[in-house]
């Protein structure tokens, strides 16, 4: 008999997540993690209002509300010319979607879960790496270090390089060739600069771009920048370099370029997602978050994807719960029916909103005058992603077409 019902491995943002939500639904849930400390690297992290309600049905807004900011306006600029083709209007985001839009610090969100799962009673280990998985008569065996232990269920929260996923698909990470560099800094670093502290601000340009938001109630400035490697292109192994950072901005405007010194220049990250799959469970094992769909980060919803995740399984279990037994199959099927098309079509669309942010010539030309004339209140592009997140298939909505929101159903 095991003494847990679920094991998550990987303690990131999307095992957090799982493990709370499921914890909330009465069910005994281990953590296994393999680094020393639960923590997260990185800067900031967009999350979106299919995000926010998720976090405020489990009791967590307010916390993060207090440790963001709200950004007023996602505008999209252009990296060369510095001028602005358009922006989406946040202020009635909440009014619209029934929950805001949030910029805050990568390791506020996952402290905020960790608090919430300690609160809550997750069991939390560390320094545990899994290295393999066994289905058996009573449920997945999970093979560590530290010998073997059985669940009823395993969910594989591990990331791009999930030791679960090759059991379901034989991808492989696919390499974009683009490289992010990130630098969350004090806000008075930026005071004298022309930067924006109320939105969220994009900068597309030939190959790469620039975003920069504010950060905990604005005491931080958070940028990203993002470009394609030349060196990536020509096959070599150590790209993405700091030379290159530079290479890439040369001929963007002076608000760009007077933020690159600010990066961190010691550590950057390359751009993998991998191919949408259509399956994620395997008997009583599941994928969920970046180890069942690593996307491209142009969309901001990578971690958002991994919260809604958690929170589908866990309404799934927490509804078969109220009806009188928890029949795991009938709700890792039901699991398996909605989130990977969805997410299937969000990692699409990153890869093109991507080629989209990065056109040149030409084709750049004529995205920036159709951008500079669309509607700053026209979501009809984002319904399908801020907009309540789908139990079943059929609530699914259709992409780019508006529709009128309903509140998300509560269990
Ligand atoms: P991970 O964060 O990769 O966590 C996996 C965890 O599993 C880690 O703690 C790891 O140590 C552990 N682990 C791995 N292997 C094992 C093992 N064998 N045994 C035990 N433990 C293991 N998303 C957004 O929603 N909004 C954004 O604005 C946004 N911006 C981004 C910007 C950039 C530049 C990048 C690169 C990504 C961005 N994302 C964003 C995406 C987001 O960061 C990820 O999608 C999200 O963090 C995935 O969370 P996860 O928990 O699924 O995976």
């Amino acid at each position: 008999m095991s003494d847990v019902d679920v094991l998550v491995v990987g303690g990131g943002i999307g095992g957090l997540a799982n493990a709370l939500a499921l914890t909330q639904k009465g069910l005994r849930v281990r953590v296994l993690e393999r680094a020393p400390e639960f923590g997260e690297v990185g800067a900031g992290l967009q999350i979106a209002p299919n995000c926010t309600r998720i976090l405020e049905s489990w009791g967590l807004l307010e916390e993060v509300l207090s440790l963001g900011v709200r950004p007023e306006n996602l505008v999209m600029k252009d990296a060369v010319d510095g001028t602005v083709l358009t922006r989406l209007d946040l202020s009635d985001a909440r009014e619209r979607y029934g929950s805001p839009y949030v910029v805050i610090h990568r390791s506020d969100l996952h402290g905020t879960l960790l608090r919430a799962c300690r609160r809550a009673g997750v069991d939390l280990v560390n320094n545990v790496a899994v290295t393999a998985y066994e289905h058996v008569d009573d449920g997945v065996a999970v093979v560590h270090q530290g010998g073997r232990e059985v669940a009823p269920v395993v969910l594989a929260a591990d990331g791009l390089y999930s030791v679960a996923r090759p059991l379901i698909s034989d991808d492989e990470p696919v390499s974009s060739a683009y490289v992010a560099y990130r630098g969350a800094i004090p806000a008075e670093q930026v005071a004298s600069m022309d930067v924006s502290m109320s939105d969220v601000v994009v900068y597309v340009g030939p190959h790469c771009h620039f975003v920069q938001y504010p950060l905990r109630q604005g005491e931080m400035f958070n940028q990203v920048a993002v470009f394609r490697s030349p060196k990536a292109l020509a096959g070599q192994e150590d790209w993405g370099t700091p030379d290159e950072l530079d290479a890439a901005f040369t001929d963007t405007c002076d608000q760009v370029r007077a933020g690159l010194p600010l990066m961190w220049r010691d550590r950057w990250w390359r751009m993998f997602d991998r191919e949408p799959i259509m399956n994620w469970v395997q008997g009583r094992l599941a994928l969920t978050g970046d180890a069942a769909h690593p996307p491209l980060q142009y969309l901001a919803q990578g971690a958002v994807m991994a919260i809604e995740d958690a929170w589908v399984l866990s309404e799934h279990v927490g509804a078969q719960l109220a009806a009188g037994g928890l029949d795991w199959d009938a709700a890792l099927a039901a699991y398996n029916a909605v989130r990977p098309e969805h997410c299937r079509r969000v990692l699409t669309t990153a890869r093109a909103w991507g080629e989209l942010w990065h056109l040149t010539d030409g084709p750049r030309e004529a995205r920036n005058e159709l951008l500079r004339h669309r509607d700053v209140h026209d979501y009809s592009f984002v319904d399908w992603l801020y907009g309540p997140t789908a139990l079943t298939p059929d609530q699914e909505p259709p992409m780019f077409t508006p529709q009128p929101l309903e509140q998300p159903a509560r269990t």
